[in-house]
Parts: C-alpha cells; structure tokens; sequence
C-alpha cells in the first residue's frame, strides 16, 4: 500500500488525543496502517471516544478494508461502555464503506488475499465485490426450533450514520447462516 502521507494525520491524530492513546505506542496501535480516505471517520471516531473521558484505545488498524478498534473503559461502566460500543460499531461499518483513497462511498473488495474499499473510480481492475458487506450489518441471532438464526437485520446508513432495520434478502444474506 502506498503511504505518502504517512506522517502527517496521523502523528496530529496521536498528539491530539493523546489522553485517549495514553500508555499506548504509535506503532504498536496500528495507526500507521489507516489509509488518509479514512481520516474523518477515524478523527470523529476519536473525538467521541474522547468526550465520554473514560475510554483508552489500545488498537486502531485497517484490518481487510475495515477499522478495527481495541478500546476498554478506565472504569466499570455499563452506560459508558454502550455508548462507545455504538461509536466504534458505526466508524467500523463506515470505514467498511468509505473509500480508502478519496473518502467518498464505497464498496469492499478483494485481489487476491488483498482486500481494500474503494470508490468506483478507486476500484482495481479484476477485484471482486465482497459481499455481503459484513462489517456494514449488524444482525441479532435468536434460538428458533432448536436453532440460531438471523431474526433482526440492520445496516449502516452512511447518510443518516446510524444502523436502520433492513431486510437480509436486501443484503444479500442467504437463508439463516
Ligand atoms: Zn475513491
């Protein structure tokens, strides 16, 4: 991958949120692996976390074309823990679908074992769409006749940037995985 820009974002991301990294090595977090089309959805994703005061980032990567976010409280808190629950699950399933190269929508794809989100126009030659977009979907299982199975779906609204129900034919969810 190519990062040109390795030195600037993300040093200002780190110094910025310093509070939230505290402990924490730059190289070890990770963050170096965060491609720039990632860099809003990443700097608000850091800004939240921060106004709750009592969550710590241990990891922040680009793991196949998504953001993975180790993170824990400072303290036993169930209330706080929701929160930043919900705002790691939404700057997940953004990143999922937001290009890494310009920030515009996209879509996950794979070359080979490579995966990256890109745009249309960011798109490679002969990569495959991954879909479903997992990473975008959050679905609650439940035991029926004896066996788990999809019984709520929701999927991420870029424009809303929250889950909204959906149906998972829609998305390409087949049957009851
Ligand atoms: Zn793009």
């Amino acid at each position: 991958m190519a990062d040109h820009d390795a030195t600037d974002w993300r040093d200002k991301l780190w110094t910025a949120h310093a509070p939230l990294f505290e402990g924490g090595l730059p190289f070890a977090s990770g963050i170096g692996t965060l491609p720039v089309g990632w860099r809003e959805l990443v700097e608000s994703l850091c800004s939240r976390l921060a106004a709750t005061g009592r969550v710590r980032v241990l990891r922040l990567e680009n793991d196949r074309a998504a953001l993975n976010v180790a993170w824990k409280t400072t303290s036993p808190h169930g209330v706080i823990e929701a929160e930043a629950g919900e705002i790691v699950a939404r700057a997940t399933a953004r990143s999922a679908c937001t290009c890494e190269t310009c920030g515009l929508t996209a879509s996950r794809y794979r070359t080979g074992f490579w995966m990256f989100a890109a745009c249309p126009m960011h798109q490679r030659r002969g990569s495959v769409e991954i879909a479903p977009n997992w990473p975008t979907i959050r679905t609650t299982r439940a035991f029926v006749e004896g066996r788990s199975r999809i019984v709520a779906c929701e999927v991420y609204d870029r424009g809303l940037d929250r889950f909204v129900a959906a149906s998972p034919a829609v998305l390409g969810i087949k049957g009851s995985p």
